[in-house]
């Protein structure tokens, strides 16, 4: 089986778009939030687009689609979801995508809660998971509920350890500062932040990540965690409700202002 090869492709102000491609010309992006920086990419390196993975709706990760279906003939894999327009195959909850070019297969996750919809693509020691699982956070609650999304999260969170997490966003250093007000302690945090500080001021993208390394950093993955329990601190009867506690932790994370 050919090699293949994994780019994040900045675009917007901190979305990436990922692109992976073969040796033989074959490539395939996820998100494509804006054309320009894929139509880049392909001419640079004489790629061929052959699919689109799309994640959720929102558009910073569909922006682009219209004109690359211009401009190449990808196929654009897509949930059932009326807000993506421009979809030539809908997917669904458990379906695989097999692609011959670049030769690849990725299982379909739903994962809802950021928005109802939102779908993520594991596959290859990938996973391609948009805006629900950041590197040490997790996707805001626009269209589900918290227990919708703590389910996405823990399905992705038993995936192999050894999964490269492909995320939508740069948010990594911004996610470090709210996490460590929660575990000031955790040694895994600070080495995570450290070097995510060390890719950033090097100019290079924090992504992506190690789910083993997300496990022991994130703290929306570690809310049955004794740490994370006592630092939430919504009191005994909330406490005992991991929804609860979820919900609570998301709601510091969007009044957090670091
Ligand atoms: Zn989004
Ligand atoms: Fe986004």
């Amino acid at each position: 089986m050919e090699p293949l090869h994994l780019k994040p492709l900045p675009a917007l102000s901190d979305n990436y778009i990922w692109m992976l491609h073969d040796d033989l010309g074959n490539a395939l992006v996820v998100d494509p939030g804006q054309a320009a920086p894929v139509q880049d990419a392909l001419h640079r390196q004489h790629l061929e687009l052959r699919a689109i993975l799309l994640t959720h709706h929102h558009p910073d990760h569909i922006g682009g689609v219209a004109r690359l279906r211009e401009l190449t003939s990808a196929n654009i894999y897509a949930a059932n979801d009326p807000q993506i327009e421009l979809a030539t195959h809908r997917v669904t909850d458990g379906d695989r995508i097999d692609l011959d070019a670049p030769q690849c297969s990725f299982a379909v996750i739903a994962v809802p809660g950021h928005t109802l919809c939102h779908i993520a693509f594991h596959g290859q020691d990938l996973l391609f998971c948009g805006d629900t699982l950041f590197s040490v956070g997790c996707g805001r609650l626009f269209e589900g509920t918290a227990s919708q999304m703590l389910a996405s999260l823990d399905r992705l969170a038993a995936l192999p350890a050894h999964t490269k997490v492909c995320c939508g966003h740069e948010y990594t250093l911004a996610n470090c500062a709210f996490a460590k007000t929660l575990e000031p302690g955790n040694e895994a945090l600070q080495a995570r932040c450290e070097s995510a500080r060390h890719l950033r001021d090097a100019g290079l993208p924090s992504l992506p990540s190690l789910l083993a390394d997300e496990l022991a950093c994130n703290p929306f993955l570690r809310i049955d965690e004794p740490s994370i329990i006592e630092a939430i601190d919504v009191g005994a009867t909330d406490s005992a409700d991991r929804t609860s506690r979820f919900a609570a932790l998301r709601l510091r994370k969007d009044e957090f202002r670091g």
